[in-house]
């Protein structure tokens, strides 16, 4: 039935490069598209890493093509000798491979760019196509994608991506993926998501508060928890629904039913990231937004930076790592600092309005804590922080003590952090 060209399609997978088998690289790029191919409709019914070898790659083909529709292979398409995919591609689907002028042109231009007069001969090689291929776009690298129907059986595809991780992940997004939307629509397992991003509660906490809310059927739902360091995500999922209504009144009224106990935590964001459903929120009230930092060393300014748009609301920050930074950039009293100590919700606020009066901003964030694995107390654990934040007049500060490593505990803070200004600033965007 599988063979049948109007059956589900299948997916293989073939990692190509000796690194993989020696285990000096792992084969990240295969989990990641398997869980891409999943989230699409696309079950991956096998997964194959090989040698960079003519032979040994042509083999794997001929095996992934008797169980799968789509072989999607990656990595040596690289210019060195070592790279053979492309080529061993071609010779087992018995096709002839030309120079393709628009990617001599491309890769000309890329080396240009980079300050190299001519094109290494090596190069000309990342121009050939296989005939029958199509030539998917590498706007990160010099290795272009490809994408072929079988000769002996036009129904079955077979693509080439690049092995870097961060070239195949924009072609498979950009180029493949649409592509693979055109020709198997109706072979695709129709697959609905939503997610619900929480943060501040932890994973056993909030599956224990959701259990009294959900019948053992939820409707053809399901639902999966994702724990990160940063929070919680739950993801509902309806699968093999062609109707998009009916899959969308069904993941409604599971939320629907999770919302007593998820809404206090939640934070809207399509990113997945609390800065995004900052951001917009300061933005709804146009404040800006400055930080100071002790443990965290600037962790908060650069989740903030890391997100496109920042500057449009993000002023600065400061890195106030010792007292006498803490005194003379922030104005925290000396005094306060030897009766409470650095990590404290005095000194907390202090920072959280010093940062408020240094920048000049509406709204700050300040973090002062003990990252570890040395300077914990038995009255200041490692893992206690206090942060604060302030909204105009509007100030409050809270502790925790998290659990984890001088990493972990960080990335907490920082979330922490991030999450009492979100909530300071309310749903209706008021404190
Ligand atoms: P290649 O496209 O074979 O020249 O691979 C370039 C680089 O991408 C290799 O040096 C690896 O670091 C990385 N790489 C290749 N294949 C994979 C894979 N399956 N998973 C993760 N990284 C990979
Ligand atoms: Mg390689």
């Amino acid at each position: 039935v599988s063979d049948s060209p109007r059956g589900r399609l299948r997916a293989a997978v073939i990692a190509v490069g000796d690194e993989l088998l020696y285990g000096a690289t792992v084969d990240t790029n295969g989990a990641w598209m398997g869980t891409q191919l999943a989230e699409h409709g696309i079950p991956v019914v096998e997964r194959r890493v090989v040698a960079d070898e003519g032979d040994a790659i042509a083999s794997s083909l001929a095996a992934a093509l008797a169980v799968a529709d789509l072989v999607i292979l990656c990595g040596g398409l690289g210019p060195t000798p070592d790279d053979r995919t492309r080529e061993a591609v071609a010779n087992q689907l018995g096709l002839a491979m030309t120079t393709d002028p628009a990617l001599v042109d491309m890769l000309k231009d890329r080396f240009r760019a980079f300050g190299h007069a001519n094109l290494p001969r090596n190069n000309l090689k990342q121009a050939l196509v296989p005939a029958r291929a199509e030539v998917m776009e590498n706007p990160r690298g010099s290795a272009p994608g490809l994408l072929l129907s079988v000769p002996d059986d036009p129904s079955k595809y077979v693509a080439l991506l690049p092995g870097v991780p961060r070239e195949m992940k924009g072609i498979f997004v950009e180029e493949l993926l649409p592509r693979l939307r055109r020709l198997f629509t109706d072979r695709m397992l129709p697959v609905a998501h939503r997610w619900i991003h929480t943060t501040g509660i932890a994973e056993s906490v909030l599956s224990e508060r959701l259990q009294p809310l959900l019948p053992d059927d939820l409707g053809g739902v399901s639902l999966a928890f994702l724990p990160k360091l940063t929070g919680v995500d739950l993801r509902l999922t309806v699968r093999d629904e062609p109707d998009g209504d009916v899959a969308r009144d069904a993941l409604d009224r599971v939320e629907r039913l999770l919302a007593p106990a998820v809404d206090k935590y939640r934070f809207e964001s399509k990113s997945g990231d609390l800065v995004d459903a900052l951001a917009a929120r300061l933005g709804a009230r146009r404040l800006t937004l400055a930080v100071a930092e002790s443990c965290t060393g600037g962790l908060i300014a650069k989740r903030i930076t890391d997100r496109p748009g920042a500057s449009s609301y993000f002023e600065g920050g400061l890195v106030a790592y010792s007292d006498e930074v803490k005194i003379a950039q922030l104005g925290v009293e000396p005094d306060l600092l030897a009766r409470s100590g650095a990590v404290s919700e005095g000194v907390a606020l202090a920072m959280a309005r010093g940062a408020r009066a240094h920048f000049g901003v509406g709204a700050t964030i300040a973090v002062t804590g003990i990252a570890g694995p040395d300077g914990g107390s038995e009255a200041k654990p490692v893992g206690t922080v206090w942060y604060a934040a302030t909204v105009g007049g509007h100030e409050r500060a809270l502790h925790r003590r998290f659990p984890g490593d001088r990493d972990a505990i960080r990335v907490r803070s920082a979330q922490a952090a991030l999450n009492l200004l979100y909530r300071l600033l309310g749903d209706d965007g008021t404190p």
